[in-house]
Formats: C-alpha cells, structure tokens, sequence
C-alpha cells in the first residue's frame, strides 16, 4: 500500500469519534466516516507506519444495518451528523464500544462497574442552540447558509431540513436565506476577508420554548451601494437591512415564543463566534430554559449544554455519582452557568463554582439567586489559578472541563486535594483516558462509569465517572 492507491474492503468498527477502521494488506487504515459494515472504496491519502489514512471515494455496499429511507436528505454532504443513516440502536452500540474501549485501556475491564450508555430522551431534534454560517455551496455560487459541507473548511450546505434541531430552526434560517439572497448581500469570505454575512446563531429552549437569534456579521457595508430593497428602487442603510431582516423574523408562525433578535459584530479572523459588540434589534438578549426544576437564564455566549432533555439525565448522572453531599463542601470546577452547583446546592452544606468566562459567572449568580439558593457562590477565574487562591477546602469535587480535558498544570492541584470522591464529567473521552492516568498515579480508583448520550447522530459522547481515592 502506497499514498495514491486504491483500497477496497468492509470497516471492522469506527474507533471514537469517527475514525473507521479497515485492514488493506494486513496494515490498518483510518478511514474517516465510515459506519461498521460498509463496504468502502478508499484512496490512500497517508501512508505511514501504523498511521495510514485514506478518503472515501465510494460506499460500494451499505451496512446491513443502514437504513434505505427516512434519512435526513443532507446526509452525507453535511458535516454535522455521521450516524443518520443508523438507527438509533445502532449509534448507541457502536458508541458504547468505543468508550468501553477508552476506559479499560486505563482501569482494566472489571475493576469498576459499567453502568452502560443511557440514550437520550430526545433522539431527534434535540438540540437547544446551532450555529449556522453564511456561505456558498461551491465557489462563486448561491449564498447558503447551513452547516460546513463534510471535509470542507468553505463550503457550505443550506440545512433548511435538519433533523437534529426543531423545525423552529429551520423556519428562521430558510426565511433568514431568502432575505439576504433576495437582497444580494454578499457573506463572508474567510480567505480574502471581505464580505458582510458570517453566523446565524439560534438557541431555543425545549422546556420554556423560548427563542433566541443573532445574526453575525463584520462591520463592513462597503458592499451597501449595490444592496437594493425588495423592490429594487432605492439603496438601503445597514439599518434599514437588519430592521428588515427583524421584521422577516418577527413575522413567522414559530411554535416558540421568540424573545430575542439580536445583531452582533465580529472581525475576528478566526471562524468562530465572538462577541465584539451585540445589539438588541428586538426583545431582549438572554432567554429561559429548565432543568430539573431549576430555572436558568442564559446569555449568548455563556455555555450550556445543547440537549436539554439530556442535560437532566446527565447531571442526575451525576448527582447520584458524588452520593452523599449532606454538611460537605462541594467544588464545581469547570461551572459555566452554574447548573450543577445550583442542583447540588439543594443537598450540599456549601458549593463553591469556578469559570473562566465572566458572562456565565455573572448568569450563575443571579441564576442561584432567583432560584432561591443561598450557598453556592462563584469564582470567575482560570481553574488551574484559582486553586491557589481559594482558603476553602472542598470534601468532594465535581469536574466538568472543556473538550481538551483539565490542563496539566491545574490536576495535579486538583489531585492534593485529597478529597475522597471526585465526579468527572467529560465531553471528549479521549482527553478524560488522559487525564484518568494521572488520577490512577495519583491514587483513585475509578469505581464506576456510565455515558450518556447527548448527541445522537453525531460522534459525540458524554461520560461520566466516579473516582475514589485509595487508603
Ligand atoms: N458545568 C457546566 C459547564 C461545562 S463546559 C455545565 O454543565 O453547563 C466547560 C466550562 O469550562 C465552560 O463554561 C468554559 O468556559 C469553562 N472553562 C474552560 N477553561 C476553563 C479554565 N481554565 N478555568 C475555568 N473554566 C474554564
């Protein structure tokens, strides 16, 4: 086998999150994905010694379990799902095995309890926030707006029938689309840095219903002189642009309740959503959700988990993981906007929450305060500093980092602690396999761990373990 070459053959498994596996000549090759049972023609695109990859250049047969019909019609040039073709059965196996996997290459099979993959309660349309970017679907074609085209950092794929999101969201960015295609506003051009349209950003809570839009753009209206109104008689402000805009979104028949139109600026170069300066067109710029009983404000750029439903199955997870809180001081490190500090607070002497991001800080206060919780209080600050400033001890610790895990410099603190149970949840199983190494060298024993996921149709998986320290 050689870069350049042919393969063909069936995927063995998908390793986490979406590397299939194929043997050509006895040698592995990573073929990103795929789904278990296909049979793949692939091209060599790397050839090195036990890290070979290739490309899919055709599915010469389906997987026996891969379903003929009721699949999202975005599926495959999407590069949001990998599993639509699956039914939900299916992507819970192929999960549950790759974190089986991840775990007992650290803490060996039967040294803990596994307590197996919780589905969520929602498989379809479960997702309470997308961010959609304004784009064209091949080069010099029709503005689209939608998801990043599978394996392409510019093209985009006009998701008007997503399955992962309410059909509210959908409503928003097809009338979005229309608005600004009718107008010509150009987007965005990430190579040339030109252009005016980058995000729509859409949250809706599942439990309130409640709506939250933000249109992103740059702050250059250069483009303005060409920009027509509807009828095409007269040229039209950046007001006068997004006022319309509001109103096409004000106009919609949404089984939600939209709360919120906001306009926010970015010129970053970097392709993610920044806030340089956020504008209220309508409403107000933050909305309600619910999680087991507790109520949440959130703001546009504080995080919160995407899958509400799931959200609850997971912090339940996690509340009966750290047991028994009654006249314990508890950390939440990793806080955010404070959900599962203000869902242990109930049962706990005392919560201590740290964040990096000031917004979620600010959310968690006033979200504890309205929800009637008077011990839990909040740090803004980098976890790995604020462990060196803090005069309280905590008894136990719960853990809920980014995708990259817990930062080299902060575990080691974390682990001289000492406390005797530690939570940790995870995002991104093969950061926490990392970090569980050092908290075995440190001495805990995992004792037990489940998943849940939060994220069907997609690779991703949450995890939650429970470690205890070793006497
Ligand atoms: N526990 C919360 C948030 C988890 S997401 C929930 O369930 O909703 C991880 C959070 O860690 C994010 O809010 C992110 O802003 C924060 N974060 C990232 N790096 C951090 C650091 N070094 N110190 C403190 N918080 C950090």
């Amino acid at each position: 086998m050689k870069k350049g070459d042919i393969a063909e053959g069936i995927i063995e498994r998908v390793e986490f999150p979406n590397k299939g596996i194929l043997t050509v000549d006895g040698e592995r090759l990573v073929v990103k994905n795929t789904i278990p049972g296909q049979t793949v023609r692939v091209l060599v695109t790397k050839r090195r010694k036990g890290k070979s990859e290739g490309r899919v250049v055709e599915v010469l047969k389906k997987a026996p379990q891969e379903r003929e019909e009721g699949v999202c019609p975005h599926f495959t040039r999407c590069g949001g799902c990998i599993y639509q073709s699956l039914p939900y059965e299916e992507q819970l196996n192929i999960k549950e095995g790759q974190i089986k996997e991840l775990l007992f290459s650290v803490y060996p099979e039967g040294s803990f309890l596994w307590q197996g993959l919780k589905p969520s309660p929602l498989p379809d349309r479960y997702r309470n926030k997308m961010e959609f970017s304004f784009g064209d679907e091949v080069k010099g074609g029709d503005l689209a707006l939608g998801m990043h085209r599978r394996g392409s950092f510019y093209d985009i794929v006009t998701t008007t029938d997503c399955r992962i999101v309410h059909q509210d969201f959908c409503r928003i960015l097809e009338a979005t689309l229309t608005y600004f295609q009718r107008r010509n506003v150009p987007f965005y051009q990430k190579l040339l840095h030109i252009g005016y349209l980058r995000h729509l950003f859409v949250r809706r809570a599942v439990k309130t219903g409640e709506i939250l839009v933000d249109l992103v753009t740059t702050t250059q209206t250069g483009w303005m002189e060409e920009v027509k109104s509807e009828k095409g008689e007269s040229n039209l402000t950046e007001e006068e642009l997004l006022d319309g805009w509001k109103e096409a979104v004000c106009a919609l028949e949404l089984e939600g309740k939209l709360v919120g139109v906001l306009h926010t600026q970015n010129d970053s170069l970097a392709d993610v959503v920044q806030n340089d300066r956020t504008e209220v067109l309508y409403g107000q710029d933050y909305f309600f959700e619910e999680l087991l009983g507790l109520r949440f404000k959130i703001t546009p750029f504080s995080f919160f988990q995407t899958n509400s439903a799931g959200a609850e199955v997971l912090y339940e997870t996690a509340r009966s993981y750290i047991g028994d809180t009654k006249d314990k001081v508890v950390f939440d490190l990793y806080s955010g906007t404070g959900t599962i500090a203000q869902m242990l607070a109930a049962v706990a002497k005392q919560v201590v929450g740290v964040e990096l991001v000031e917004e979620a800080v600010e959310a968690a206060k006033e979200n504890a305060a309205g929800n009637g919780l008077k011990n839990c209080s909040f740090i803004a600050g980098d976890v790995g500093k604020v462990m060196d400033e803090l005069e309280e001890k905590p008894d136990l610790i719960m853990l809920d980092p980014p995708r990259d895990g817990i930062h080299p410099k902060a575990l080691p603190k974390i682990i001289r602690f000492g406390v005797e149970r530690i939570v940790y949840i995870s995002c991104k199983p093969t950061s926490l396999v990392r970090d569980l190494v050092l908290f075995k060298e440190g001495g805990y024993q995992m004792t037990k761990a489940c998943a849940v996921d939060m994220f069907p149709y997609t690779g991703g998986i949450e995890t939650v373990v429970l470690l205890k320290q070793l006497k």
